[in-house]
């Protein structure tokens, strides 16, 4: 039918929009690698932050002690103790909790959100076991992981420059954050000190680097997507500070807001960045991580629906902005049964959408595959440009050198259609010899107590 057609048409310019060629993928690697250069040359030189973060050392594995960590960046936060027992020792003990942040506590007061997480801090603290205690007439001391643009002024201090996914509160702009944090603690009546501040791509690095000594780059794909690298420092022209005894630093990119023009964006990202929190801030970001996959497939299935797709009327739920989440995309992408059973019923259950083909089924399959296969390879050509601009996406000469990537977030976690997507596209573009010499590690919480490694290698008691 003549519906059909249209839906077809659909399909067709949707999935021409948002291909990603090896020579596109190629082009985004080598802006990538540019932007990297422009913000380490001049402070607001890149959309591309590329932020110091005083982190000049990662573990060492002699860490030795308690510590807390506290990990605030998404839809939940955690906290986390763990007993690390020094040379050789490991990680002794650890414990956690996650809770999941009210979404009223992303928008209100900054001490509201502060009084939230330090009052469920205070709780799990209030739980710690005998054989789990800072040592007599010590301070407890904590690594705060914290997940969204931060102008670091030392280890312990910075001034959050914005919000990020879905968080929007405008008066913590331009604070310092530990500052808040420790304000939070104190009207607690929680004696803590605040010894790191870290974003959660570094603690995720110096947690993948204890695990693993060829660490040196880290990507989160979770509800936004960051990564940070190990940099030499006399690399950052615009650090004119001393230089480390490491003569390394590590660089927190802020690589959400890589934008490009060679990046394939459509008219649904176009709309959905216009209506987001950030408009024009974030676009890689918004077609590669979690918080976004599910609504750009959710804006299709809309302009589909236009069409009358699913009948005469587009159905009401689907008008309603981020009501598929990455998640269930991910479970129709993943739907094996023959009939596509996962796909009907929560086309059923979550946009009350009954009545379905399975030859429409199989096309919003395919969508769940665009989607995601586009935001996997843009990914890749992310992590390439990277590669390069570290000099690790090629073989020198009787080297031996291993590159390992640290890589968390639960869209790589859960979403595994996107993670071969991502490893396949990274074989592809860098070769069969170059692959073998990279490897990707899922390091499952690496930020939590990559957090505590780097709060023991800061504590004021060395
Ligand atoms: P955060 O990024 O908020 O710190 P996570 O790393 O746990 O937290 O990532 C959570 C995000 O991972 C969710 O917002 C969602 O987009 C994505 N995610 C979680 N589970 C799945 C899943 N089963 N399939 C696809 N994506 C998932
Ligand atoms: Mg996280």
């Amino acid at each position: 039918s003549g519906k059909w057609v249209k839906a077809m048409e659909i399909v067709k310019e949707f999935e021409e929009s948002c291909r990603t060629p090896i020579s596109k993928l190629k082009q985004v690697a080598d802006a990538m690698t540019v932007e990297m250069h422009a913000g380490l040359a001049s402070e607001g030189g890149s959309k591309l932050k590329m932020l110091i973060t005083y982190v000049d050392s990662l573990p060492t594995g002699n860490e030795k002690g308690l510590f807390y960590a506290l990990d605030l960046g998404g839809t939940n936060f955690r906290v986390l103790r763990v007993l690390l027992g020094g040379k050789d020792g490991g990680i002794l003990k650890q414990q956690f909790k996650e809770v999941s942040i009210p979404p009223n506590k992303m928008t209100g007061s900054s001490a509201e959100l502060f009084d939230y997480i330090a009052a469920e801090l205070a709780k799990f603290v209030a739980q710690e076991e005998d054989d789990f205690k800072p040592t007599s007439g010590r301070l407890r001391e904590l690594g705060f992981t914290f997940s969204f643009p931060v102008m670091q002024t030392s280890i312990a201090s910075g001034t959050l420059l914005r919000w990020t996914k879905g968080f929007s509160i405008d008066e913590t702009v331009g604070q310092d954050v530990v500052a808040e944090l420790t304000k939070a603690l104190e009207r607690q009546g929680l004696e803590m000190r605040v010894s790191a501040l870290v974003n959660d791509t570094v603690g995720t690095l110096a947690g993948g680097k204890y695990a693993n000594n060829d660490v040196v780059v880290s990507v989160i794909l979770g509800t936004g997507s960051n990564a940070a690298y190990v940099e030499r420092a006399q690399a950052i022209p615009k650090w004119h500070g001393l230089l480390p005894k490491s003569g390394e630093m590590v660089i927190n990119m802020e690589w959400g807001n890589f934008r490009s023009s060679h990046l394939p964006l459509t008219e649904y990202d176009q709309a959905l960045d216009a209506e987001s929190l950030n408009p024009g801030e974030q676009i890689y970001e918004k077609v590669i991580s979690g918080m976004y996959l599910g609504e750009i497939f959710r804006r299709v299935l809309c302009r589909m629906a236009e069409e009358a797709f699913f009948g005469d009327v587009v159905p009401p739920k689907l008008k309603e902005p981020f009501i598929l989440g990455t998640p269930v995309m991910s479970a129709m992408h993943h739907d094996t049964s023959p009939d596509l059973k996962v796909v009907a019923n929560n086309l059923k259950d979550i946009l009350e959408i009954s009545n379905t083909s399975l030859k429409m089924r199989k096309v919003i399959v395919q969508f769940c595959d665009i989607v995601a296969t586009r935001g996997a390879r843009l990914s890749a050509a992310g992590l390439l440009g990277i590669l390069k601009k570290m000099g690790r996406d090629t073989i020198k000469e009787g080297e031996k050198q291993k590159t390992v990537i640290a890589m968390d977030g639960g869209l790589y976690e859960h979403y595994e259609e996107y993670r071969n997507s991502l490893e396949n596209c990274l074989k592809e573009l860098l070769g069969e010899e170059v692959c073998k010499t990279i490897k990707i590690e899922h390091s499952n919480d690496g930020s939590g107590i990559g957090a505590a490694l780097l709060a023991a290698s800061h504590s004021q008691y060395l």
